[in-house]
């Protein structure tokens, strides 16, 4: 057995509605992995083959995760989750085993999706380390074997796309770049409106204002700009000891207390 721990298939619940904005980037997946699935005969047809590979770059906390989870769900994938640096550290050779066995659970799941987050992690250009190369190596040749994305589609993400080997984006491979930047405006009032339908939120609470003082947060920032204002509201239950809904007043005290990190970066 590997010194891994066993990648699990999960079937994810996200809903392209769960994630605000991005709402380009959504329509253009979909066609990525829907149109092979509905439409195989008219990309045959048109000699179109089916993309394999998804990379999507941006900053942390700009949804990665939530968009190939979103991808799986609405298209009946299964899902399987690897982090790049839970597979560097592994005994010499025992990467390169890890990775074939997570293509080959995959393969033997399909229609499933193989996401690799910190891709980095594992394939940064081909300057360092012997075993690095390896791992890379394998990664590229099990790349290489999927013979159609209605059957495996490995989406990957990472926050450093300039430090990936360009090997891994050429075309057959991670050739479908998608850059998953912070939410503007309009994205911002949409992930506090998803995030407060699940909450109890008082009249003088003005998303609009929300979203305007927010500039240049990412969305898990807004999500615990958020959870700190419900957190607010929470102390003063324990005062009180009767239920308070999420006012103004606990947005003012969260927003001294959550500071985004993405515009100072
Ligand atoms: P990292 O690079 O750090 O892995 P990521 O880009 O993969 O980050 P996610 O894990 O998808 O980011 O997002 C983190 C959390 O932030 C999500 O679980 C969700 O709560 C919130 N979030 C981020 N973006 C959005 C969005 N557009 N709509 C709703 N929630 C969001």
């Amino acid at each position: 057995p590997t010194a891994m721990r066993e990648v699990f298939l999960e079937t994810p619940k996200v809903r392209w509605t769960d994630i605000g904005g991005q709402k380009e980037l959504k329509q253009h997946l979909k066609k990525v992995v829907e149109r092979p699935l509905k439409f195989p005969e008219r990309m045959q047809r048109l000699n179109v083959r089916s993309k394999k590979g998804v990379l999507l770059y941006g900053p942390p906390g700009c949804s990665k995760t939530l968009v190939a989870k979103a991808l799986a769900t609405e298209a009946g994938l299964n899902f399987l989750a690897v982090r790049g640096a839970e597979i560097l550290n592994q005994y010499v050779g025992e990467s390169e085993r890890a990775l074939r066995e997570i293509f080959s659970k995959a393969r033997a799941a399909r229609p499933s999706i193989i996401f690799f987050d910190e891709i980095d992690a594992i394939a940064a250009k081909r300057s360092g380390s012997q075993g690095g190369v390896n791992v890379l190596t394998t990664l590229l040749n099990e790349m290489d074997g999927i013979e159609e994305l209605r059957n495996v589609l490995v989406v990957a993400a990472t926050n450093k796309p300039d430090v990936l080997d360009p090997a891994l984006m050429r075309p057959g491979r991670l050739d479908n770049i998608v850059y998953v930047g912070p939410p503007d405006f309009e994205a911002r009032k949409e992930i506090f409106s998803i995030w407060m339908k699940k909450s109890v939120i008082g009249p003088d609470v003005d998303v609009d204002e929300l979203a305007i003082n927010t500039e240049g947060y990412s969305g898990a920032e807004i999500i615990s700009l958020c959870e700190t204002a419900g957190e607010a509201a929470l102390d003063d239950e324990d005062t009180t000891n009767e239920p308070q809904d999420i006012m103004q007043r606990h947005f003012d005290i969260a927003s001294k207390r959550v500071k985004s990190q993405l515009t100072s970066e």
